[in-house]
């Protein structure tokens, strides 16, 4: 029997198996013997999207726009040809028209959405876009997936790791880690951006070498944020180049770590360092601008003198800031606490809360990283089909290509959006094959 292997059984393996088995059926040709294997390294398929959004899975966004994608151009190109290629391929899967379900979000001209509604998934939209199962568990929508892998009779094979894959005379061989062979006539590489780097592919194939990003960042000042560990603030985060111009600028909670700082903006911000020392300004006060802070600072005393507080640096900051934040912001200003508050405190203390500098070191802990930049070279695939363009056959989806999204549900969206066209334009290829 020929088979469509694909490589990776997590978000993007199994959009491509559904659209791949759909498409098969939708062409009539499941009687000819065509198989579609999904293989999976773990003991189940879809371990990875349990993990996502904290366990309620921000399976994707409203405005998934390429521009916020690494290699966006790339994207914008994919997310084109699957609009035009949805209702080509007769995939029951991607050419459902949906109404509008839930949260007011269009799905017409969104094939993800429309997939999942056609799976029955009923989600919600909370800030910025970002979309959750209604049920807000992530276990649901694996269920969805799951069922509907059954249903279309696709073979999961678990615990079993492609080490290597080689060109034969009739498409590929897959060497597998129990030392078992298996022959493709297709092959779509679903293995994400950590197992792209662990499978020995065949000539043809570029890759650009992975680091972890979306992920924490270690600073400099580790006594200071030390003293901070586990303290939430929200504040704006902003990235500056070296001359202090500005990269980006991230509004939302910044969590202290004892090597620096995560969340979701720093998150956001680890995706564009590129080499050490580049400085994060976290701003307490962002509503103001430089020009008045000082006033704000200034203010603040004189109520405290009203209040018979006695004005210092802490007393000022009491009711603005959590107390080790108040500490530690002082610390930074190089304010004496023995000393009676000045004017020039008042200066500090105002520059301080609108730019408490940090130096990034580089990720904190890579084992906290969403995604992987690097991997396959978007160079190297068919923007329309997916397929390498050295090698007639092989197709890629998912982190598995070297894009990679903020977070908002970016890099799900990604996931499904190349595996439901990897997965339909890999089947074509295999019906033409057969
Ligand atoms: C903690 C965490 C939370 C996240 N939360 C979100 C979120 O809320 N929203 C969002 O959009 N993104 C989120 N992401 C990112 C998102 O999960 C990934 O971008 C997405 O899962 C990538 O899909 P993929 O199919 O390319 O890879 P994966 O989902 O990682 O799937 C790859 C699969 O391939 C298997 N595999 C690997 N190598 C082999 C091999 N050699 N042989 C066989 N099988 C193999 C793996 O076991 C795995 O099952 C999160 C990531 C993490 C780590």
């Amino acid at each position: 029997m020929s088979k469509l292997v694909i490589i990776g059984g997590g978000a993007s393996g199994l959009a491509a198996a559904i659209a791949a088995a759909c498409t098969i059926q939708a062409k009539q040709r499941a009687d000819k013997h065509l198989e579609v294997v999904l293989c999976e390294a773990a003991d189940r398929v879809g371990k990875s999207i349990l993990a996502t959004g904290n366990g309620r899975c921000n399976f994707s966004n409203s405005n998934p726009d390429p521009c916020y994608y690494w290699n966006g151009e790339f994207v914008g190109r994919v997310f084109e040809a699957l609009e035009s290629t949805s209702s080509l391929c007769q995939s029951e899967c991607v050419d459902h028209m949906a109404a509008a379900p839930f949260g007011h979000v269009a799905v017409a001209d969104n094939v993800p959405l429309r997939f999942f509604d056609s799976l029955n998934l009923a989600w919600r939209e909370e800030a910025q876009g970002k979309l959750y199962p209604l049920a807000n568990k992530s276990s649901v929508v694996l269920d969805v997936l799951r069922a509907r892998i059954q249903t279309l009779g696709i073979c999961e094979l678990c615990e079993q790791r492609v080490v290597s894959i080689r060109r034969n005379d009739d498409g590929y061989t897959l060497s597998l880690s129990s030392g078992e062979t298996m022959d493709a006539a297709v092959v779509v590489l679903a293995c994400g951006g950590r197992g792209i780097e662990q499978i020995k592919l065949p000539a043809g194939c570029a890759t650009k070498l992975g680091k972890p990003v979306l992920g924490p960042l270690r600073v400099s000042e580790t006594s200071l944020v030390k003293s901070l560990d586990n303290v939430r603030v929200r504040s704006a985060a902003r990235l500056l180049d070296e001359s202090g111009n500005l990269t980006s600028t991230e509004i939302g909670e910044v969590l202290f770590r004892p090597y620096g700082v995560s969340g979701i903006a720093i998150f956001n911000l680890s995706r564009l360092i590129a080499y050490k020392d580049q400085v994060i300004e976290l701003d307490f006060i962002p509503a103001l601008k430089d020009e008045d802070a000082l006033e704000f600072v200034m203010r603040r005393a004189t109520q405290c003198q009203a209040l018979g507080y006695g004005v210092s640096a802490e007393t000022i900051l009491r009711g603005l800031v959590l107390p080790p934040v108040a500490r530690a912001i002082v610390k930074a200003a190089h304010i004496s606490s023995h000393l009676p508050f000045q004017q020039r405190d008042g200066e500090a203390l105002a520059k301080t809360l609108k730019h408490f500098v940090l130096h990034v070191q580089g990720i904190g802990d890579e084992r906290q990283c969403q995604v992987m930049r690097g991997g396959l070279d978007v160079a190297s695939f068919n923007v329309q089909t997916l397929e390498a363009n050295k090698l007639p056959g092989l197709f890629a989806c998912g982190e598995a290509l070297d894009v990679d999204g903020p977070c908002g549900g970016f890099n799900l969206h990604w996931a499904w959006a190349s595996g439901l066209l990897a997965g339909s334009q890999a089947a074509l290829k295999a019906c033409d094959l057969s």
